[in-house]
Formats: C-alpha cells, sequence, structure tokens
C-alpha cells in the first residue's frame, strides 16, 4: 500500500492498496493515520497461529479469519461476535483447552501487560454513568472512573 498525489482531481491524496483499489483524501495526515490502520488489520490478518485439535492431536495452521470462525461458530442470537481487537479473550474463554489449543495465543493472554492495552469504557446502568479503563485482552478492570 502506498500514498501517491491524486490525478482524478477528486481528492489530493490517494491510498492505493495491493488489490488496486483507492481511497482519496484531502489532508496528507489523514491518508498518512488511514494507511496506518489499514496497515494494522492487513497485518493481523496475514498472521498464521498453530493450534493443536484436543480430539485428535492433530495441528493445523490457521490464519485469524478461522481463529474467529471457531469463536464465533454456533453461538446463540444474543452472542456479539469477537473480532480482531478482542480475540485474545474470546478464544481463552470459549475455545481453549476444549475443542483446540493454541499456545501462542494462551501466551499473548497470559504474558501481556494490562496497561499496555488499556482501553476506555463507559456505560450507564440505573440512571448512573460509570466509565474508567479495562484491559483489552483479558477484560481485567484497571480503573474506575
Ligand atoms: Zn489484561
Amino acid at each position: 500500500m502506498e500514498i501517491v498525489r491524486c490525478t482524478n482531481g477528486v481528492g489530493v491524496w490517494e491510498v492505493v492498496s495491493d488489490n488496486g483499489s483507492s481511497q482519496v483524501f484531502d489532508l496528507r495526515s489523514d491518508a498518512e493515520n488511514f494507511l496506518k490502520i489499514m496497515t494494522k488489520t492487513y497485518k493481523a490478518r496475514a498472521q498464521v497461529f498453530l493450534v493443536q485439535d484436543m480430539g485428535t492431536n492433530e495441528s493445523y495452521l490457521w490464519s485469524l479469519p478461522q481463529i474467529l470462525e471457531e469463536i464465533n461458530k454456533d453461538r446463540s442470537s444474543e452472542w456479539t461476535d469477537y473480532d480482531e481487537s478482542d480475540y485474545v479473550e474470546g478464544w481463552c474463554e470459549w475455545v481453549e483447552g476444549e475443542y483446540f489449543s493454541c499456545e501462542e495465543i494462551k501466551k499473548k493472554y497470559h504474558e501481556h501487560d494490562c496497561w499496555d492495552n488499556a482501553q476506555p469504557y463507559e456505560f450507564e446502568e440505573h440512571g448512573r454513568r460509570y466509565h474508567g479503563w479495562e484491559c483489552g485482552i483479558c477484560g481485567k478492570l484497571l480503573q474506575t472512573g
């Protein structure tokens, strides 16, 4: 992926991906931000995980979409799908050790620094507003507001 000067007059900067599609921006900083996010997403998607089947002991190489498919498989209608941002928690809570095992994801889950992955949260209940910080990987509550 790269940033190029726009040639068709719609915007000023254009982010062109490897598959030929493109996104147009007026500001170069916006184009750079977009490129950063897309690169991160592509990297996550290109990752492969060595997964062991607990039943047969066979090993497979799975991509992130396959990991997500297993986590979100056969769930109730109230289930909220896990995605690229929280698959570590989803895998360790719902799949790991029961059907499949993945050392790499387990390691991420147990050896991360919660504060490095802190994410703000906010919700309302019984007319009160709650906010603070929680870990984006294991969901641990770090600080309440
Ligand atoms: Zn954590």
